[in-house]
């Protein structure tokens, strides 16, 4: 008995030079350790050791089990210890690579205008709000007293979703839903895109607008010659010259165009204005009747002006750009000179 608790001694210690893996380990352990196992089962036939030997074998018995399962722990320990040092050479950083700098993005053109120009009337007590782009006929039109087969829709190359939906060919909708929810005095400015079925060096099926408008008691033309002035000299510096020009449009009567003194020829005239010497540059007017009468506004008791604007205009001239469709191609040669 002796000697077969010894060779099996040296069976498992075989087995455990060979064990690679936990699984083997494991399967040592199971095979001789275990409630089956092949020492557990020669230990339990004890009773077949003559009485004088019976201590020595059972001390000896218990010596290799604890002397095995101490080998298993170790060797299991060394695995996870040697796959552990292994993940972290595999995930060492080099900390003397050199970095791969983030290349910062720049505030597109058309942003920076509309963030100027929204900065210069919240000075001048106007908050900022937005309307959909997807819009009904109803506000884009008939609110702003351009009703079905009005000449003026021919102005404006609309693209039209069904019958009734259009998307919005201005931002002068949003004045509509506006005075509709509030009672004056009304003061809002609402940046956002608009489309017309256009495009040339000059135009893009995309364009962004600004709309203001100012409604309260007494407001008179000399308040929208005051405020467009303000804004126009702070965007253009404080030489800027302007011109007031009678126009036409269907929601404001009267009506003007202002026109600046050409930034680039000083009046002098170039390409840029046409030989004119003037720039267009934004169209206004006093709110008319007729709108305030479809909101609800009471136009013996309110005046009001609005206005609209195209943000490349002013980008363009700002920034000396000649093709308008440049905003749009995302090249970053362009996009990184701003
Ligand atoms: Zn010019």
């Amino acid at each position: 008995m002796t000697a077969e608790l010894e060779a099996l001694r040296n069976q498992a210690e075989a087995e455990l030079q060979k064990a690679g893996t936990e699984e083997d380990l494991q399967t040592v352990r199971t095979r001789y350790l275990g409630r089956k196992g092949l020492l557990t089962a020669l230990l339990r036939n004890i009773g077949n050791v003559p009485p004088e030997e019976k201590p020595q074998f059972g001390k000896r018995c218990n010596e290799i089990k604890e002397e095995l399962s101490a080998r298993i722990d170790q060797a299991l320990a060394g695995l996870a210890s040697s796959r552990r040092d292994e993940v972290l050479l595999r995930e060492r950083i080099d900390v003397t690579l050199p970095g791969r700098g983030t290349r910062p993005g720049r505030v597109h053109p058309v942003t920076q205008v509309r963030e100027e120009i929204c900065r210069i009337f919240s000075g001048l007590g106007f908050s900022v709000v937005e309307g959909p782009e997807v819009e009904l006929d109803y506000y884009n039109f008939e609110a702003l007293n351009i009703p079905k087969n009005h000449p003026a829709r021919d102005m404006q190359d609309t693209f039209y979703i069904d019958e009734n939906i259009v998307l919005r060919t201005h931002t002068s909708p949003v004045q509509v839903r506006i005075m509709e929810k509030t009672r004056p005095p009304v003061r809002i400015l609402s940046p956002g895109r608009v489309y017309r079925r256009d495009s040339d060096i000059s135009h893009t099926p995309m364009f962004h607008q600004i709309e203001g408008l100012l409604v309260d008691r007494g407001v008179t033309f000399g308040d929208l010659k005051g405020v467009l002035t303000a804004f126009l000299k702070q965007v253009f510096g404080d030489q800027t010259v302007l011109r007031f020009r009678p126009s036409f449009f269907p929601f404001t009567e009267p009506s003007a165009e202002v026109d600046i003194q050409c930034v680039i020829c000083r009046g002098q005239g170039c390409r840029v204005c046409g030989q004119s010497g003037w720039l267009e540059i934004l169209g206004s007017g006093m709110v008319d009747p007729e709108v305030f009468k479809n909101v609800g506004y009471d136009p013996e008791e309110f005046t009001g002006f609005a206005f609209g604007l195209g943000l490349e205009r002013i980008a363009m001239l700002k920034f000396g750009i000649t093709d308008i469709r440049l905003f749009f191609e995302n090249d970053l040669r362009f996009l990184e000179q701003f």
